[in-house]
């Protein structure tokens, strides 16, 4: 039988990482939830050198919204899909 702990994994318990970037630091209990961490963490730097300062608190304040309220965001791609659909631009 295969059963998920839900307990750290001996050898492993509690590890830190600190950004040499920003000195975000985050704390994971396993070793997954530690490279998720950093390659998350990684992800969100390189997005974030990909714009300029303008689209950065555009994409902040998107961000505030959507992260408040999930089903905003479902529902905000659902209407653009249909608007897509209406706006028949090219045929
Ligand atoms: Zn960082």
């Amino acid at each position: 039988m295969s059963t998920t702990s839900d307990t750290a994994p001996s050898g492993w318990g509690y590890a830190g990482f600190r950004c040499g970037r920003c000195g975000a630091e985050h704390t994971a209990t396993t070793e997954d939830e530690y490279h998720t961490a950093v390659d998350v963490h990684g992800d969100a730097h390189a997005v974030w050198d990909g714009l300029n300062s303008i689209e950065r608190s555009g994409l902040i304040s998107i961000l505030r919204t959507i992260l408040s309220a999930p089903d905003l965001g479902v529902e905000l791609l659902a209407l653009a899909d249909r608007q897509h659909l209406a706006g028949g631009d090219s045929r």
